[in-house]
């Protein structure tokens, strides 16, 4: 499941997810704020091994924790 995380508060990145992310349509004009409790900065949207495969082949909206979805721009970008 994608991550919504600011410039502060990257995802560890250790493992096979997280190393690229999207951006949330708007950003950094977005509603998408960083999940870190109190922290209210615009989130970049970090996407798994699998959704970046899927993010690859066109896919654009992604289900973050609580499952709202979130859909991003064109754009993947390395972490
Ligand atoms: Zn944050």
């Amino acid at each position: 499941m994608a991550l919504a995380r600011c410039d502060e508060h990257k995802p560890d990145n250790s493992g096979d997810d997280y190393h690229t992310y999207a951006l949330p349509v708007g950003y950094p004009q977005t509603a998408v704020t960083c999940d870190v409790a109190d922290c209210h900065n615009p989130a970049r949207l970090w996407l798994t091994k699998d959704e970046r495969q899927r993010f690859l082949a066109g896919e654009r909206v992604f289900s973050v924790a609580g499952g709202t979805r979130l859909r991003v721009a064109d754009d993947l970008f390395p972490n």
